[in-house]
């Protein structure tokens, strides 16, 4: 399975292989379609729809709404999200709403496309770091920086600025910067040191689960010992009385029978012992 746009098919072409070195560099849009804010966010896949069926050039890689998020291009390929070009080596990010619309949304559905496109900003930044080790610091960009490889984030107003201006002047972007630094703080904190340590803290408590396992079996050992080496005893001397029982004359008898009376007793009192539970 492969990116929206690549499990269906787009009327006309909207991406295709990458013509220079990826950059740090991710721009910002809203898409310009109407937010969706009735009951479950389907302004992301509705916006997805439009791309896939529109006859220009216009996309972008990954689309956000208040509550999802559509992959529309791979990373490795060049999406059409602007005409002055950057889409050779820029990831193009986009909000289902239009650029005049953030100061007149419900804040709820503000900061849910915010934290969608920041966890979607950090997994472009991950892949920029792994595929042309950039780091993309939490910080807006100008045109000149963008063109000279500076990383950060850019407006497509700002890249455009005589045909475009969004994501629009209200756009969050020091909220937007502020999750997108919290996602990536996140992954930071899954340094090796860290795994390591957790990975430590795991042994310990397998180990501590095995000495209890042992120590639980070692007793029922003892316990099986004890009762074997009783068992044993007391046949030998069953054995012992049989065989005294055949070789004595009748007095002999009654006196033996009459000390084995005792001896049964005190076999059968340390039967009665407790401790073989
Ligand atoms: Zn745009």
């Amino acid at each position: 399975m492969g990116t929206y746009l690549q499990d269906h098919p787009p009327r006309q072409t909207q991406f295709r292989a990458r013509r220079a070195r990826v950059r740090g560099v991710i721009v910002v849009h809203s898409a310009e379609s109407a937010p969706d804010l009735a009951g479950g966010d389907g302004g992301a896949e509705a916006v997805a729809e439009f791309i896939r069926g529109r006859s220009d050039y216009g996309s972008y890689h990954d689309l956000c709404d208040s509550d999802s998020a559509v992959d529309l291009v791979p990373y490795e390929l060049a999406a059409f999200g602007d005409g002055t070009g950057s889409n050779e080596w820029a990831l193009h990010l986009s909000a289902a709403t239009q650029a005049h619309r953030w100061p007149d949304l419900p804040e709820q559905w503000v900061d849910g496309c915010l934290r969608q496109m920041a966890k979607r900003a950090a997994r472009m930044a991950r892949w920029i770091e792994a595929t042309a080790g950039i780091t993309v610091p939490a910080r807006r960009i100008t045109r000149a920086q963008s063109e000279a490889g500076v990383p950060g984030f850019i407006s497509h107003g700002d890249r455009d600025p005589g045909r475009r201006s969004d994501p629009g002047p209200a756009f969050p972007w020091d909220r937007f910067l502020a999750y997108y630094a919290a996602e990536m703080e996140e992954d930071d904190m899954a340094t090796p040191e860290v795994l390591a340590q957790l990975k430590t803290i795991e042994g310990y408590a397998e180990a501590a689960a095995t000495a209890a396992q042992r120590t639980f079996a070692e007793q029922r050992a003892i316990r099986k010992g004890t009762t074997r080496y009783r068992n044993e005893e007391r046949a030998k001397v069953r054995q012992a009385l049989a065989s005294l029982r055949k070789r004595a004359t009748q007095d002999q008898a009654d006196e033996i029978l009459a000390d084995l009376a005792v001896l049964e007793s005190a076999v059968a009192a340390d039967e009665a012992e407790p401790g073989d539970a």
